[in-house]
Order: C-alpha cells, then sequence, then structure tokens
C-alpha cells in the first residue's frame, strides 16, 4: 500500500517515484540471521521493483538524517513512509519527518485494517477489537490494485547498490547464522503459503497446538519481513477450499491476534514494561515480588539452554536452531522465565532479548504482545492465585504432557549447542 500511494502522489504530479530503503544501526538484539534474511530479502525487491523500471535506492547511516539527505540530493517532492509502531523505528521515522520540508504521509502496508481506523485507542483483550476488525474487512480485505510499470523517468542516475557493504553495515549482537532450511524472499514466501493452503490449512484448528505436528503456516518471518502480506494471504486462505472451522481459525490468528499486538503497541507508552500491564496484573505481581523461587537462572543459563526443565531447554533449542519456536511452546518458554527470575522486569528483558535475538519473526509488535501476555497479563484476565505468578495464567510442565508427546518433543531438539560458541559480544 505504501508503494501504490507513492504512485498515486507521484502521477498526480507528474514526477517519477523510487524506493528508499535505509540500513540503519542494529537495534532491538537483532542477529546475524536478521541481518541476512533483510539482505537477501532487499536483493528481491530490487529485482521486482527493476521489471516495473522503478528505482530503488539502499543507503546506509543514521535513520533521519540518511533520510533527510536522500530527499534534498534527490529533490524529493513528497515521501511517504512505512507504518511500523515498533521503538526506535517510531522515533526514527518521526524524526525524520521532521527533518525533510516537504510533505510526510504514512501508510500502514501491515495490517489489513490500517491501525489508526481499527481502533482510536489501546484495546482490552482480542474481544473488544475483534468485532472491530470484523466489520471492515468487507472495505480493507480486497484484491491489491495491479501495479503497472513505470513510465516517468528518474532524472539522475541511480547507483548500483554495493550489497556486501551493505550486508557488512550493521553489528550484531550474536552471530547466530541463518538456518540453512529458512529461506527468505517473496518467492519461498508463496511457496510456504501455497504449501500451508495445500497441505495444512485442513485440520489447522485441531492440530495447532501440537508441537510435534507439523500443522501451523510458517508464515511469521516472511509477514515479519514484508515478503509476503497478511492481506494477500489472508484472501488466499479466505478463498480456500478447506473447511469453514480452519479458515476462520486461521484469520482468527492472522488478523484479530496479529492486528491486535499493532494496536497495543501503536497505542501504548512503554510497551514493554511492567507500567504498561493491567491493573490487576501490575498488583498481583507486585504482591508476589519476594514470593521464594526454588529456581533462578542467569541469561547466559537460558540463552545456552541449561535450565533443569528439558522440555524448556528443548524449546530454547529449537528457537536457535530453527530460528522459530513453535507458538504453543513461546507461551510456555516465556512462562517459566517469569517463575525461574527474581523480578517481573528482569523476565520481561531475558525473553524479549532472546525472542528478539533468535526468533526470524522477531523484533516484531507481536514478540512483545506474546512476552507481555505471557509475564504480565495483557489481554488475558486474572486466574486462580498461585505463588509467583500471582493471579497471572500459568502454564506447567503435566499441561505440556496432557497436551503432547513431550518425550518425542524434547528428543528432536536436544543436543546440539554450536550456536552459542561464536557470539561476538
Ligand atoms: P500460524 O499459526 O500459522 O499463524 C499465522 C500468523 O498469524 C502468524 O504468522 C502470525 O502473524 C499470526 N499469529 C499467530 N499467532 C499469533 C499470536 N499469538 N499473536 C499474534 N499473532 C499471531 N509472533 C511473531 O510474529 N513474532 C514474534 O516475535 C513472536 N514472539 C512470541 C513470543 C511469545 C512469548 C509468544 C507467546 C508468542 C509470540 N508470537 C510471535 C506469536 C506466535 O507464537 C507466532 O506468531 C506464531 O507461532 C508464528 O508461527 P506461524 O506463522 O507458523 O503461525
Amino acid at each position: 500500500w505504501p508503494l501504490l500511494y507513492a504512485k498515486e502522489r507521484a502521477m498526480e504530479r507528474g514526477v517519477p517515484f523510487g524506493v528508499l530503503f535505509v540500513v540503519g544501526p542494529m537495534f532491538n538484539h537483532g542477529s546475524r540471521r536478521h541481518n541476512d534474511w533483510m539482505v537477501a530479502s532487499l536483493q528481491v525487491v530490487e529485482a521486482g521493483l527493476r521489471e516495473k523500471q522503478i528505482p530503488f535506492f539502499v543507503r546506509t547511516g543514521e535513520w533521519a538524517e540518511t533520510v533527510a539527505s536522500f530527499v534534498e540530493e534527490e529533490e524529493i517532492g513528497e515521501v511517504v513512509f512505512d507504518q511500523n509502531p515498533l521503538e526506535p523505528v517510531r522515533s526514527w521515522r518521526e524524526q525524520a519527518a521532521a527533518a525533510v520540508a516537504v510533505k510526510v504521509w504514512e501508510v500502514d502496508g501491515r495490517n489489513v485494517v490500517p491501525v489508526w481506523c481499527a481502533s482510536e485507542k489501546a484495546e482490552f483483550a482480542a474481544r473488544t477489537i475483534r468485532p472491530k476488525l470484523h466489520k471492515q474487512l468487507k472495505e480493507f480485505l480486497t484484491d491489491y490494485p495491479n501495479l503497472v510499470t513505470q513510465t516517468e523517468v528518474w532524472p539522475r542516475s541511480v547507483p548500483a547498490i554495493d550489497w556486501e557493504a551493505v550486508r557488512s553495515y550493521r553489528t550484531c549482537a550474536v552471530e547466530a547464522p541463518l538456518p540453512e532450511a529458512m529461506e527468505p524472499g517473496e518467492a519461498a514466501a508463496r511457496r510456504c503459503l501455497d504449501s500451508f493452503i495445500e497441505h495444512r490449512l485442513e485440520g489447522y484448528d485441531e492440530r495447532r497446538n501440537d508441537p510435534n505436528q507439523d500443522a501451523l503456516s510458517g508464515l511469521s518471518p516472511y509477514l515479519r519481513w514484508g515478503n509476503i502480506s497478511a492481506q494477500f494471504v489472508a484472501k488466499q486462505v479466505q478463498d480456500a477450499d478447506a473447511p469453514r472451522a480452519d479458515r476462520d481459525a486461521f484469520i482468527e490468528e492472522l488478523i484479530v491476534r496479529r492486528e491486535l499486538s499493532d494496536n497495543y503497541v501503536y497505542y501504548t507508552k512503554d510497551y514493554d514494561t511492567i507500567s504498561a500491564a493491567h491493573e490487576w496484573a501490575q498488583k498481583t505481581l507486585a504482591e508476589h515480588r519476594d514470593d521464594e523461587r526454588e529456581y533462578v537462572y542467569t541469561f547466559d543459563e537460558f540463552e545456552q539452554a541449561k535450565t533443569h526443565d528439558e522440555l524448556w531447554n528443548a524449546m530454547q533449542q529449537q528457537m536457535v536452531q530453527e530460528g522459530k519456536m513453535h507458538g504453543w511452546c513461546r507461551m510456555y518458554w516465556a512462562k517459566k522465565i517469569l517463575e525461574w527470575t527474581n523480578t517481573p522486569e528482569y523476565a520481561i528483558e531475558v525473553a524479549l532479548t532472546l525472542n528478539d535475538r533468535y526468533e526470524l519473526d522477531g523484533r516484531d509488535s507481536n514478540g512483545v504482545v506474546g512476552v507481555m501476555w505471557s509475564i504480565a497479563g495483557v489481554h488475558d484476565r486474572a486466574w486462580t492465585e498461585r505463588p509467583i505468578f500471582g493471579k497471572i495464567r500459568y502454564m506447567n510442565y503435566s499441561g505440556a504432557k496432557r497436551k503432547f508427546n513431550v518425550d518425542a518433543y524434547v528428543k528432536r531438539y536436544t543436543g546440539t549447542a554450536e550456536l552459542f560458541d561464536d557470539k561476538t559480544g
């Protein structure tokens, strides 16, 4: 949508339009795998834009300054920014908007219903945003207009992109490489979607909570990196020949849960701190702050999967090895970090750091909300009170055993630790 809108603005002015991607300094715990995924994805974008005669610029440097100098050098008339509610990107965009002397726009291409249309405030829970989203799907869940080849010519020369310089620009907190099985880019995203619709959509509703089954779509890294849009995925799934219950269950995750995450981050100050939690959650966590913890682990022990719980360790291994932990496991994994750290504040820090370091879909609103839901009860309700957790929803090992074959899962992921050996800092 931002690209289509830029085209519209340019046509109105009778000028060409182009795309700028700024690779700023690494932020929010990004690691080598994120950097490599981004660069490979951008190369695909370059080829796609070239086909449509749309110039593509990739620049490195401080974000706002780089945007501002590009606008000046290339004599840009208007700027269309992508919506992204996460810090520091949001502040960078605001700084860039303030630094340029031209008209700026912000277009939400991440959500089906633009975040500011879905609701005017932070929603209480899925049940409060669901009707608002469903009411607007008729208007927003449409096919994309065709992007025709640009006929206007860029007035200056467009430099070739030095991909090696782009790849090596950022310093990564850890060198966790891109898992071999994970292939970035638009074509890979389409294949992932096709295979999900053909082989796994039927039965999704029933099978999605079993971590031993390959039942999920696997689309989150592609959605996170913009290799495919939620709108396109939703349309394909809606039109698929699969039982209604499966299609509805998937749309609930892809649209309601996902857009609730952006709603939370967009409207919540200090969204990754306890102060952002419901009052009942803040109170109950404070009341249980001094409860005795049977196990307390350091950040390194968590990172290196060295807890007493073989199931938790296997989950951590899955995330590190595959760049993606199963959705059900993520809840158990984060809740145990609350149980095995001294404060909920530190639990949030550990969970978000690990999530954002290793999950290929990390550094996203969904990660913030997943962690805040698990540890601070965001979008949840109060449950039976118990030590450490207070009224925050609890999950335990025997619950996991009732849900799926824990032994098979542990066996699959226990063993390797090479990824931890090549840390740079
Ligand atoms: P599918 O079940 O196939 O779902 C399709 C899409 O729906 C997903 O790609 C995602 O965009 C959306 N979706 C699914 N479940 C959720 C959910 N619970 N909340 C919001 N959107 C959802 N998701 C991320 O994208 N990035 C993260 O960093 C992330 N971290 C998480 C951390 C914790 C502690 C928890 C509890 C959840 C986290 N999630 C995160 C949400 C969810 O676990 C993943 O989106 C899902 O497992 C991705 O796998 P999939 O694409 O195969 O999911």
